[in-house]
């Protein structure tokens, strides 16, 4: 059966940190490359972390029906799954992985409500989202407090997936999170 395992989160939370680690350990997992028009961070590659487009691209592109999902995350800021992406994928026999915002990650587990499984990734507190957002030093002031306000109104979302993992300390988080891509590699057909 095609597979999906769905990490969403707040921004900050550490589910890029925790998707990175599967993919490295597990072979049997993809990552979903998503398009976006933010820009390019330093040490990010276009067609690996996303699918870098100007805002018009990704205008016709979802004109065209071109997405899966696709979001407005923040202020002018889109997001989204292409359906390449997914077929993409799916022809290589793997389980796509996503990181994705909470209402992409909604739409996606409507989609495929019986071959998918999502993981809500929680920062122990506000608090430390902020820290962790500030120490890696990707975000402007005004940027910083987007993520934040977003993320306070996403934390109320977390009952809508199938497993809430706290993110405190992150061996304890890893070893969590591999056991929960296990068992839903294993899940019968
Ligand atoms: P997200 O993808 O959810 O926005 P990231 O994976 O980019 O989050 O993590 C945000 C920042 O927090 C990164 O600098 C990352 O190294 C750091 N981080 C992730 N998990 C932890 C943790 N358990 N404790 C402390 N810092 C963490
Ligand atoms: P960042 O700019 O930090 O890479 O991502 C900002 C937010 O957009 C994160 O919550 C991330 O998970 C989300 N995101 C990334 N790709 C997609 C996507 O394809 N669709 C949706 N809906 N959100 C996405």
């Amino acid at each position: 059966m095609n597979k999906l395992i769905i990490f969403t989160a707040p921004s900050g939370a550490g589910k890029t940190t925790i998707v990175r680690h599967l993919l490295k350990k597990y072979d049997q997992l993809a990552f979903s490359v998503s398009a976006t028009n933010r820009a390019c961070r330093p040490h990010e590659e276009a067609g690996k972390d996303y699918y870098f487009l100007s805002t018009e691209e990704f205008k016709t592109r979802v004109e065209n029906k071109e997405f899966l999902e696709w979001e407005e995350v923040y202020d002018d800021q889109y997001y989204g799954t292409l359906k390449s992406e997914i077929e993409r994928i799916w022809e290589t026999g793997k389980c796509i992985i996503f990181d994705i915002d909470v209402k992409g990650a909604e739409n996606i587990k409507k989609t495929y409500p019986d071959n998918s499984y999502a993981v809500f990734v929680k920062a122990p507190s506000i608090e430390a989202l902020l820290n962790r957002l500030q120490n890696r030093k990707t975000e402007s002031p005004a940027s910083l407090r987007k993520r934040i306000t977003r993320a306070k109104e996403e934390m109320k979302y977390e009952k809508n997936f199938d497993i809430v993992l706290v993110n405190d300390i992150l061996d304890v988080t890893l070893k969590e999170a591999e056991n929960i891509v296990e068992n839903f590699l294993q899940k019968e057909d």
